[in-house]
């Protein structure tokens, strides 16, 4: 599927297994999505363009690299705060916004309740942070408002994504890739990935 990476890495797949058994309680759940979350980043990241950094080690003149642009984090609330931390471990230096959105239970369309990006993202590697890419309503509406703060560079990470999350994407942001764990069957009627994990925010808080 073009635009969408599933990392199959035995891990990634190890640990999404755990995620999707119901009988794995809210804590096994934050640590393994945790875990899973920063496997995720590292192949969500292997595009980056880096930029010569020439550095003096004790001996001579190195060869170097550096990431040539910043990073930003931006975490889709609730079950995007499930994936960040481990993310923040690994780009400690990324700054970070936040974006709160719930579905609509009648319609499922995407309300905003929350927003705070940092400025200026023109410039910026930006990653979506959000476990479920469901109807792509949210997605949709998280990179409409980046869109609108000027970033250019928008990669996705969902640990699951549904076909028909992924097709709504796509089709207004052909060129923000998508990366995944999985891209499951298809929604239920009330909007849920089937088979899926449940509800993610849910399973993590222990609602
Ligand atoms: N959000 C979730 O947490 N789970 C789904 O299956 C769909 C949306």
């Amino acid at each position: 599927m073009k635009g969408v990476t599933v990392i199959t890495h035995p891990l990634v797949q190890h640990n999404l297994t755990r995620l999707r058994d119901k009988r794995t309680g809210p804590q096994e759940f934050r640590r393994v999505l945790s875990e899973v979350a920063a496997l995720m980043v590292y192949e969500a990241t292997r595009s980056f363009a880096v930029e010569p950094a020439p550095v003096r080690t004790p001996l001579e003149l190195a060869r170097g690299s550096r990431l040539k642009r910043d990073v930003v984090l931006v975490a889709v609330l609730r079950a995007g705060l499930g994936m960040l931390d481990s993310i923040l471990q690994l780009i400690p230096h990324a700054r970070v916004g936040f974006i709160g959105l719930k579905r609509e239970e009648t319609t499922l369309r995407a309300m905003f309740y929350h927003k705070s990006l940092p400025p200026d993202l023109s410039q910026s590697e930006v990653i979506l942070i959000d476990p479920m890419l469901a109807t792509g309503g949210s997605a949709v509406a998280a990179m409409d408002l980046l869109a609108e703060l000027d970033a250019k560079r928008v990669r996705l990470v969902n640990l699951v994504a549904a076909p028909e999350g992924i097709r709504r994407v796509q089709s207004r942001y052909p060129n923000f890739p998508i990366f995944t764990a999985a891209v499951d069957r298809k929604l239920n009627d009330k909007g849920y990935i089937l088979p899926g994990l449940g509800d993610a925010g849910d399973r993590l808080f222990g609602v």
